[in-house]
């Protein structure tokens, strides 16, 4: 069964229930007040009676003559002694005769639904007698028109119900439309992406706020997010290939020049081992930072401790100042900054802007620590050539590369800023730049404590 026939047949089935439930009270409060009429008439009828006997009391009337004036067109009176034997009995409706004669000193007033004879109201009261013996004064009277009239109204309702059923059919229907119709929607749009390899988004409605309009806009933003991730995945192995293809090409040729010439040209052999070497480093070095970004992107690979930054950054410092020959400036508002970080990997990061900052600059770089009561901020500041607007904001991008030549020439593989930023973000920290063209760079980090 679709999910459209459920909706539509639930809806039907609640809206039935709830009709049958209506017309069922409706029903039986219409006959319980009817009754309640007809049984308020009898009794009131009755006192009639019993006041016209108590004022003939003692006078020479023929009793049953004065009930005969008194009895309901379709009833009967009776006057029933101790022994239940009817002493006068007044009816026009013979059937009535039947039912038992019954002597009770009580007053009391019943309906009784016979199953052979059909519904009559019966009244008694106790009553002294001409003979002055106490008898039970009956009156009974047939009050089965209520069932008549009943029946009347059970056909009705049925007839209504039936004719309930083709809007409460519509009704389920046009729910299951509202329902449905953006489902089925989503549904189409995730097969045929699923099909065509498309990204293509949901229609939203921005003025519903349904759970179903909330639906599709999530399914938008995944979309939205895998299809980046996606693009970004693409362009990743892209990257890499390329990449790595250079290098490549760079040892065949070489391979083939000392194929070529080694015999007659041992010089060549040097030349090309050097080159090849260099080549083959530089290969290590983008794998080993490929696969450093793959772990990091997985969101495993930081061992916290608790260390002294201050004592990490001097060390890291001291080896880039010394093989590199440069100066760099140390500057903190602290002997020691106790804080709980990865320590490999912070030095990696370290390492990254202090090596980018001495190969685009030649002047002083400046390094500075501060710690504060619930992070710690570092910035690295050199004075080169600086990084203009437009490169700003990509120079975080996997590969990318301000000067592509000079930087394959200085050894970089434009990924060194997008590892540093992936674990400064690991440790939900911030990495940030401003820079100014021709004056320097400033790269800040700030890790929580
Ligand atoms: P690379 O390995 O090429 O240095 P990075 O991701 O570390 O890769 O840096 C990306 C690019 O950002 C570099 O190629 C360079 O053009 C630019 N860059 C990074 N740091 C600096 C800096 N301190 N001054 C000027 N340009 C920089």
């Amino acid at each position: 069964m679709t999910l459209r026939q459920k909706i539509t047949l639930t809806a039907m089935l609640i809206m039935l229930i709830f009709l049958i439930i209506v017309f069922g009270s409706i029903y039986f409060s219409f006959q319980y007040v009817t009754i309640e009429q007809e049984m308020e008439r009898i009794e009131s009828q009755s006192s009639v009676i019993r006041e016209a006997l108590a004022s003939e009391a003692g006078q020479e009337v023929d009793a049953s003559q004065l009930l005969r004036a008194y009895v309901p067109t379709n009833g009967m009176i009776r006057v029933i002694d101790e022994d239940n034997n009817a002493l006068q009995t007044v009816t026009r409706d013979q059937a009535l005769t039947s039912i038992g004669a019954i002597y009770s000193t009580g007053e009391h007033l019943e309906q009784v639904n016979d199953s052979e004879l059909g519904r009559y109201a019966r009244l008694t009261f106790p009553l002294i007698w001409t003979d002055g013996q106490v008898v039970t004064l009956e009156v009974i009277e047939w009050i089965d028109q209520v069932d008549e009239t009943m029946a009347t109204l059970f056909y009705v309702l049925i007839i209504a119900l039936f004719i309930m059923i083709i809007p409460v059919w519509l009704a389920g229907k046009g729910i299951s439309h509202i329902v449905i119709k953006p489902i089925n929607r989503l549904n189409q749009v995730m097969e045929a992406n699923q099909t065509d390899g498309e990204w293509e988004l949901i229609e939203i409605d921005t003025r519903a706020h349904d759970e179903l309009t909330q639906l599709g806009a999530t399914y938008n933003e995944m979309n939205q997010r895998i299809k980046d991730n996606f693009s970004k995945q693409e362009q990743f192995v892209s990257n890499a290939s390329h990449e790595l293809k250079t290098p490549i090409a760079i040892i065949k040729s070489y391979a083939q020049l000392i194929q070529r010439q080694g015999k007659e040209n041992p010089e060549v052999i040097e030349e090309s081992v050097e080159a090849i070497d260099f080549e083959t480093n530089r290969m290590t070095q983008l794998i080993q930072q490929m696969l450093t970004l793959a772990t990091l992107d997985r969101g495993n690979g930081l061992t916290y401790q608790t260390i002294d930054l201050v004592r990490l950054s001097r060390d890291t410092i001291r080896t880039i100042s010394s093989t590199f020959d440069r100066e760099i400036h140390f500057d903190s508002n602290v002997e020691r900054a106790e804080v709980s970080i990865d320590p490999e990997k912070i030095n990696q990061v370290l390492y990254i802007l202090l090596d980018n900052a001495r190969k685009y600059s030649t002047e002083l770089i400046e390094f500075k620590i501060r710690l504060a009561e619930d992070h710690v901020t570092i910035e690295v500041t050199d004075h080169g050539e600086g990084i203009n607007q437009a490169d700003q904001e990509k120079i975080f991008d996997r590969f990318y590369r301000v000067d592509k030549a000079r930087s394959r020439e200085t050894g970089g593989t434009g990924l060194g800023l997008s590892i540093a930023k992936s674990i400064i973000n690991a440790h939900d920290g911030r990495l940030t730049l401003s820079s100014n063209p021709g004056e320097g760079s400033t790269f800040s980090i700030i890790i929580p404590n």
